[in-house]
């Protein structure tokens, strides 16, 4: 049976976030999705989705939000 393997996971700093969700629609394994709080700049923030659900691919550590976010609001951490 193939092992679910956690290959990459990002921070997304919610307060410098401007909410365009422009990381949401390029993400190719659907992880960010939209916070249902406000910041404090009355944005609804982009945030990891931590938890997969069944038949979900986890973030492969792409750094596709991170170079699309114009606030560099995303940090990519990669699984050695
Ligand atoms: S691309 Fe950056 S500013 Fe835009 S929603 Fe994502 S984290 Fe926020
Ligand atoms: S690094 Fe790639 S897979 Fe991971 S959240 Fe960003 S766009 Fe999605």
């Amino acid at each position: 049976m193939a092992k679910k393997t956690k290959k990459g996971r990002i921070t997304i700093d919610r307060e410098l976030c401007k909410g365009c969700h422009l990381c949401i629609d390029v993400c190719p394994t659907h992880r960010i999705e939209v916070d249902e709080s406000l910041n404090k700049k009355g944005y609804f923030p982009a945030r990891f989705k931590e938890n997969l659900s069944e038949g979900e691919k986890g973030c492969t550590g792409c750094s596709q939000c991170a170079t699309v976010c114009p606030e560099v609001a995303i940090e990519v951490y990669r699984a050695q």
